[in-house]
């Protein structure tokens, strides 16, 4: 069996597609609204510290963010 260990500093978990200037979380695959939003769904759903998640939060901060006006929008995530 294989462990595979998990860090919580991984700030890739967060992905900004500048297409659709939207930011997924690559591990849910839900869109994110922007900040504080997204360091919001990091300590809410992957149980991030604040601080860590306010960092990865303002990585974004100067990104042109379309947030989805309904929280419960289904967006295809592109396979690449
Ligand atoms: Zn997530």
């Amino acid at each position: 069996m294989q462990l595979v260990e998990r860090s919580h500093q991984r700030s890739d978990i967060v992905c900004y597609l500048p297409k659709y200037e939207v930011v997924v979380c690559t591990e849910c695959h839900y869109v994110l609204n922007k900040s504080p939003s997204i360091g919001r769904h990091l300590i809410s759903t992957h149980l991030w510290s604040k601080a860590e998640a306010t960092a990865v939060d303002q990585q974004f901060n100067d990104k042109a963010i379309r947030s989805p006006n309904h929280p419960n929008c289904t967006w295809i995530l592109p396979n690449h």
